[in-house]
């Protein structure tokens, strides 16, 4: 992307962690419909005969049916009361533990998961689920050997073949990483050389944790996985675009080569990737400018007189993006337009926390994390609509 943006963007510390976030979610979608489709499957093949056995088709069925609505709770009861009638079936099993897995219970999910490949060695899906919670526990070699099982069983899922791919690149590279660990990071990198550079960064990490958990009233309750890498490797792992001085997609990466000391652009970077880290854990959907403008805030990038000026001249014009446009990744625009974007992202997220207080904009991402979509959140959050939001921002800017 864009060749004449390269250097600026470097220095800023502008960062590319939405596209894989949004990867993260499309993987997330085809688990649930690989999981309900499957279970379909299965039901439609339990031969009802008895009594007994339709009521174990109908617990299943309710099972499916309270996963789909996002009523994890309830599902995990139906698979439950399923199983006392039937505790050798593959299908229960594979319900109990899906409920598990998104009710992050990971203990209980693997317990159940492991259980259908005992009882049906030929269940993709259930090897496809225990991979995500291996990799989850920082486990890439059974996410490796879970993976290939499933793809093994069921050839057609490509993307799952495509994340099998880019997690065995990633765990090549990091396969002779040191690991170095705080309280709330866990940071890895290669070569000895680098036992400084991880210091440092850990050391701004701990700062950036402070400062972000004061701000947000919010402290992550698990430890954050922080991946050092030369910019070759940066390159090979994430498919960053040429640009990108650091990357968040559930783990933070970090092109750095054997620095000696702090540098403000590594503490900007470090910052930004934390903020999109404490969001996540907030809430795993986020509108993108409210992201990016979160984290450019914590970064402290400040907007200088000559965007100041171009924003009033768009907002007088009345030729603004509308936020609602500027919800999904800013990947896909050209560098210009990628360069606006992150800027109104920045200018309407500083404007909610000058006029609402970084209090309710927390609210909102808490909002978020329930379900609520953006318009919902706002209203629910610092209790205007998108459009009043929307409005008096771009008031600010004339
Ligand atoms: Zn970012």
């Amino acid at each position: 992307m864009g060749d004449g943006r390269g250097k600026k963007d470097e220095k800023g510390g502008r960062t590319g962690g939405t596209p894989v976030s949004i990867g993260a979610t499309l993987v997330w979608k085809a688990i649930i419909t690989a999981l309900v489709v499957g279970l379909f499957f299965s039901v439609s093949t339990v031969p009802a005969q008895t009594a007994e056995q339709n009521t174990y088709a109908r617990f299943i069925m309710n099972g499916v049916e309270q996963i789909k609505k996002g009523d994890y709770r309830a599902a995990r009861d139906s698979f439950e009361d399923a199983l006392r009638i039937n505790d050798a079936a593959a299908d229960g099993h594979l319900g109990l533990g899906m409920a598990y897995f998104h009710l992050k219970d990971d203990r209980l999910a693997e317990r159940e998961l492991t259980r259908v490949t005992e009882i049906d060695p030929r269940e993709a899906t259930a090897y496809q689920v225990l991979g995500e919670l291996y990799y989850r526990k920082d486990d890439p070699e059974s996410a490796v050997s879970a993976w290939e099982k499933a793809v093994e069983l069921n050839p057609s899922n490509d993307s799952l073949r495509l994340r099998l791919e880019k997690i065995k690149r990633e765990h090549r590279t990091e396969k002779d990483f040191n690991r170095d660990v705080t309280s709330h990071f866990l940071i890895k990198y290669e070569g000895r050389e680098k036992i400084e550079a991880g210091r440092i960064v850990l050391r701004i990490l701990e700062d950036a944790y402070g400062e972000v958990g004061r701000a947000l009233q919010y402290y992550p309750s698990s430890e954050i996985q922080v991946i050092l890498y030369s910019s070759r490797q940066f390159q090979e792992v994430t498919d960053a675009p040429g640009w990108s001085g650091g990357l968040y997609d559930g783990k933070i990466r970090i092109p750095i080569g054997g620095i000696e000391r702090e540098t403000p652009g590594l503490r900007r970077i470090l910052y930004h990737e934390y903020a999109h880290a404490v969001v996540r854990a907030i809430t795993p959907r986020c509108p993108t400018w409210l992201n990016e403008g979160l984290a450019q805030y914590f970064e402290g990038r400040e907007m200088d007189a000559r965007q100041r000026d171009a924003l009033k001249r768009a907002s007088q014009a009345g030729k603004l993006l509308l936020l609602s446009n500027l919800e999904g990744s800013f990947m896909g625009l050209g560098s210009s337009e990628a360069g606006y974007a992150y800027l109104l992202s920045l200018s309407a997220v500083r404007h909610m926390i000058d006029h609402f207080g970084m209090y309710r904009v927390k609210t909102v991402l808490e909002e978020l994390g329930q379900g609520a979509n953006t318009g919902r959140a706002l209203s629910n959050g610092i209790l205007v609509t998108y459009e009043e939001f929307e409005r008096g921002w771009k008031r600010t800017l004339e």
